[in-house]
C-alpha cells in the first residue's frame, strides 16, 4: 500500500471509545522496545507518528490510527515492563484481552517478536493466546540489520522454536532502518482487509 495519508484518530481503553466504523483493523503487538513504533512509522513512511511508545508511566491505551480511509493500525502498549504492578498489569491484560477477543473489526495481529534474542514468555503467551483464539497472526521479527546476513536463518529458527510457530502464519524478517520486510509486511497485512 502506497500511504500518503496517516493520522491518529483516538486512544482508547474501553469498548466505548473503540471508533464506531467498519474500517478493518490491524493490531500491532509487542514488548516495549521490540522496535513497534518503528515499524508503524516504516509502513506509513513516517519519521515519527507513532510516538517511542509505552514508556513506564505514561497511559496505556489503545491507539487507533487512520490509513489511508482503508484501514486502522491499532497500537497495543507494549508489554514487559518489570515494575509495573500486578494491578496495572492484570489492567493492561483485560484491555487487550477485550479488544482482540470481541472486536469485530480486527482482522489480524502483527506480533513482534525481536530477531536478536529468545522470545521472551510474554512473547510466547501473545502467540498461544492469539493462536488459541484463531486470531489471524503475523510475526515480524524486528532489528534484522543487528544480525549479520549469515545469521539470519539460525535466528529465525530459535524464534520459531521457542513459540511452537505454525507453518501456515506469515513470518517476516524486518529492519526499519534498511526497510527490509517493508513491502512483505504490507502485502501479509493486505491479505486481510
Ligand atoms: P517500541 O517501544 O516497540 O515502539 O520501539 P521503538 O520503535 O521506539 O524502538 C526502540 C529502539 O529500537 C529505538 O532506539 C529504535 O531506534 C530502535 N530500533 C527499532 N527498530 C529498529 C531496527 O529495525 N533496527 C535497529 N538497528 N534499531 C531499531
Amino acid at each position: 500500500m502506497k500511504v500518503h495519508n496517516a493520522e491518529i484518530v483516538i486512544s482508547a481503553v474501553s469498548p466505548k471509545q473503540y471508533p464506531e466504523t467498519s474500517i478493518p483493523e490491524i493490531a500491532l503487538a509487542g514488548r516495549s522496545n521490540v522496535g513497534k513504533s518503528s515499524f508503524i512509522n516504516t509502513l506509513i513512511n513516517r519519521k515519527n507518528l507513532a510516538r517511542t511508545s509505552g514508556k513506564p508511566g505514561k497511559t496505556q491505551t489503545l491507539n487507533f490510527y487512520l490509513i489511508e480511509d482503508a484501514l486502522h493500525f491499532v497500537d497495543v502498549p507494549g508489554y514487559g515492563y518489570a515494575k509495573v504492578s500486578k494491578t496495572e498489569r492484570a489492567k493492561w491484560g483485560e484491555m487487550i484481552e477485550t479488544y482482540m477477543t470481541t472486536r469485530e473489526q480486527l482482522k489480524a495481529v502483527v506480533s513482534l517478536i525481536d530477531l536478536r534474542h529468545t522470545p521472551t514468555q510474554e512473547d510466547i503467551q501473545m502467540y498461544e493466546f492469539l493462536k488459541y483464539y484463531d486470531i489471524p497472526v503475523i510475526v515480524v521479527a524486528t532489528k534484522k540489520d543487528k544480525i549479520p546476513r549469515g545469521k539470519w536463518n539460525k535466528h529465525e529458527s530459535m524464534v520459531k522454536k521457542a513459540l511452537n510457530f505454525d507453518k501456515s502464519d506469515d513470518f517476516i524478517l524486518f529492519s526499519s532502518q534498511t526497510k527490509e520486510g517493508k513491502e512483505e509486511a504490507w502485502q501479509a497485512i493486505e491479505k486481510y482487509l
